[in-house]
């Protein structure tokens, strides 16, 4: 008996217990909806009640407003807001890759590619897609770092040089005179030989290139072709990955490349060696390379594990994981 009635006293504490946490949440969240905009929350000051009402007239609902207020700590960023209404807050701020700093940058792309998802549209601008190549370039200060990114808006310094520079000799490179960066060296030469045990023949035609090579190469192109097809098909000298000694191509440069075992050979074991397929096919709006199936770049095995795993690339992965 005095059991039952001690048990019956837990419970209904319990019950009483819970229902105030539940009612001090639901009056918690009702002052930050309603009384908040309202203007009668003591704690609110004059400026951002104005900000809100502001917010309000530009059309932003009260969930927006809220979500604005949880996500963007900055008043800076919070004032620029105030400039227009974007259509699509809501859904980029929802966004994996959200970066209020560019939201003008998302609604703008997002006019031009309508085909693209919201999260499309963020990732892509994240990555700076919304520039034409060759406009906007960063200058990459870690260039030393296995994981620098260099491309047509990333270049490496005007100066920039290695002093780990190994040289690769035959048969690993035809000619037993190209260079790499000591980072990858065994890595390379130990893909190239587990390859060689399975009947497959691989050699590194290019690697390292200094500016000059990487001048005279994109000249030729020019010359020869046009500056569009070396635009195309070339990379600017500092905008070459060959100039970070972190990137190899293998055997031949001809398109058949793609139809061989060595190609298909690669694609389903470089990453265990830490190297990635860095120019892929289909995705040259995003590396603004062609497809260069015997272009391969080091980024040890950790980064190019998930990079095979997700079939993204180098730049989707350092906006997925590095922001
Ligand atoms: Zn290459």
């Amino acid at each position: 008996m005095i059991k039952k009635v001690l048990l019956t006293i837990i419970i209904i504490n319990f019950i009483a217990f819970f229902s105030l946490i539940i009612y001090i949440s639901v009056t918690d969240s009702k002052i930050k909806t309603e009384s908040d905009i309202e203007g009668q929350n003591q704690n609110i000051t004059n400026d951002e009640y104005i900000y809100k009402e502001d917010l309000l007239s530009l059309g932003y609902n009260v969930k927006v407003i809220e979500m604005i207020e949880e996500k963007i700590a900055n008043l800076d960023v919070k004032n620029y807001l105030l400039s227009r209404k974007y259509d699509h807050f809501e859904e980029f701020a929802n966004s994996e890759y959200f970066n209020i700093q560019n939201i003008e940058r998302y609604e703008e792309y997002y006019l031009k590619h309508p085909e693209y998802t919201i999260d499309q549209v963020t990732l892509y601008v994240e990555i700076g897609l919304d520039y034409d190549f060759y406009t906007n370039i960063n200058v990459v200060e870690d260039y030393t770092s296995i994981t620098a990114l260099v491309n047509k808006y990333n270049q490496i310094p005007d100066d920039a040089t290695f002093n780990n520079l190994l040289t690769l000799p035959k048969p690993y490179s035809n000619n037993g005179k190209k260079h790499v960066r000591s980072e990858m060296y065994e890595p390379l030469k130990q893909m190239i030989d587990d390859a060689k045990k399975e009947g497959i023949k691989l050699v590194v035609i290019s690697s390292y290139r200094d500016k000059t090579v990487q001048t005279n190469l994109f000249n030729k192109y020019t010359k020869n072709n046009g500056l569009d097809y070396a635009l195309k098909y070339s990379a600017k000298p500092r905008h070459s990955e060959h100039e970070l000694g972190l990137a190899i191509d293998f055997n031949t440069t001809q398109p058949t490349f793609k139809k061989s075992k060595e190609y298909k050979w690669l694609k389903d074991n470089a990453y265990k060696y830490g190297f990635i397929e860095r120019y892929p096919d289909k995705k040259e709006f995003i590396t603004g390379f062609a497809y260069e199936p015997w272009h391969y770049r080091y980024l040890g095995v950790d980064i190019a594990t998930k990079i095979y795993i997700e079939n993204i690339t180098f730049e989707e992965y350092l906006v997925k994981y590095q922001k």
